[in-house]
């Protein structure tokens, strides 16, 4: 996933998953002097949620001392925050859930931040229970086209991205940011009970309990039905980033949201 000279970006919302991650990785980069580590922040407008998030971000990488962090918000390159266009309907207009919006655009916002912060690699905080439920919600859409989560794969004009907790169980995260005294968030996001990951969740996490190693076995069952993607891969004409339609995802949400495409390197 990660190479001798990489600057790794390290996705970092604030809760114990990616602060651990934070921690991890800053801990292995020592041993490798052409390496280095950005943290990088992207705030969505979630009032309560995401203050409390980034205010434990902000203190924990302060108390590191040696990593640089560059944040962006919604607002900054939207025009909006998510509880502006929850709020005043649009997201139901466009006949979208929150956390699409939110998923999507902040893919988009991560990208344009490990830009900001010269980073080659994205490593986001994934864990083995976030892949094997993106797995089930891929496949139950009918969307069973795609390629193994977190491995990186060079495109021009993205970051690569990598998800080095894919293998880690939820549970030993939460043991570790235990043990390393890395904070817990007390409030939950107002939006996570409207998502077909939650009812997904608990699913797999009851499943996990009664038969423990299904997690495990899920993962590699779904990455053995995988094809490689036959999707010819273009420009998207609002923004120029690589994507398999004529318009990208990011783009299609905003326009339906009533803003443009933001163009990738206009905020490189
Ligand atoms: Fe965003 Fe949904 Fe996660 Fe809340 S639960 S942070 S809206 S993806
Ligand atoms: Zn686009």
């Amino acid at each position: 996933m990660l190479r001798y000279d990489d600057r790794i970006a390290v996705a970092v919302s604030g809760g114990k998953d990616s602060l651990a991650l934070l921690k991890v990785l800053a801990k292995i980069e020592r041993r490798f002097p052409a390496s280095s580590v950005v943290a990088v922040t992207v705030d969505e407008g979630i009032s309560v949620y995401r203050d409390e998030a980034i205010r434990h971000a902000e203190d924990f990488i302060s108390k590191m001392g040696c990593v640089d962090h560059v944040k962006v918000s919604f607002k900054e390159l939207f025009g909006f925050t998510l509880d502006d266009v929850v709020k005043s309907g649009e997201v139901d207009r466009a006949g979208v859930k929150p956390c699409t919006v939110c998923g999507v655009l902040r893919r988009r916002a991560l990208d344009i931040a490990a830009r900001r912060a010269g980073a080659t690699v994205l490593a986001t905080a994934h864990t083995l229970d976030d892949v094997v439920q993106t797995y089930l919600m891929n496949m139950l859409r009918g969307d069973v086209d795609k390629q193994p989560f977190g491995t990186r794969a060079e495109l021009e004009g993205l970051v690569p991205r990598v998800a080095p907790f894919k293998l880690t169980p939820e549970v030993e995260v939460v043991m570790y940011a235990y043990l390393h005294g890395i904070p817990f968030q007390s409030h939950v996001c107002p939006y996570a009970r409207t998502s077909m990951r939650d009812m997904i969740r608990n699913f797999l996490t009851e499943y996990e309990e009664a038969y423990p190693g299904t997690l495990y076995t899920a993962l590699m069952s779904f990455e053995k039905l995988m094809k490689p993607s036959t999707a010819v891969l273009q420009k998207c004409e609002a923004c120029g980033v690589p994507t398999s339609r004529k318009v990208c995802r990011a783009c299609e949400i905003l326009s339906c949201l009533g803003v443009e495409g933001v163009p990738v390197r206009k905020n490189a």
